[in-house]
């Protein structure tokens, strides 16, 4: 049974990694570069709405800024600024399975 509770949250700077761990066991590892690109937020989505605006963050981009949002997921703030993207926990499990 699937249960995005997350249960541990660690930051690997260095490898650019951010490691989540999960209520039943399952553990995701995303890349930064990989959450800034799946950003959700309004300018994001419409820049992807556009076509050309397909996302490609550097390997060097790296998380600067983790906050709950709640219950609901994390808040990240990105290296190149933009810190407008809200991650819910269920998104972020789906993006540790690509
Ligand atoms: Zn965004």
């Amino acid at each position: 049974m699937e249960d995005t509770t997350p249960t541990g949250i660690t930051d690997h700077r260095l490898t650019g990694l951010l490691e989540i761990t999960w209520a039943d066991g399952l553990t995701s590892r995303l890349r930064h570069s990989l959450l800034r690109e799946h950003c959700r937020c309004a300018g994001c989505e419409q820049l992807r709405r556009h076509g050309d605006g397909v996302l490609a963050a550097g390997e060097a981009l790296r998380l600067v800024r983790i906050e709950p949002v709640g219950e609901h997921g994390l808040n990240l703030g990105f290296s190149d600024g933009h810190d407008r993207g809200i991650y819910p926990w269920t998104y972020l499990r789906q993006l540790g399975a690509l």
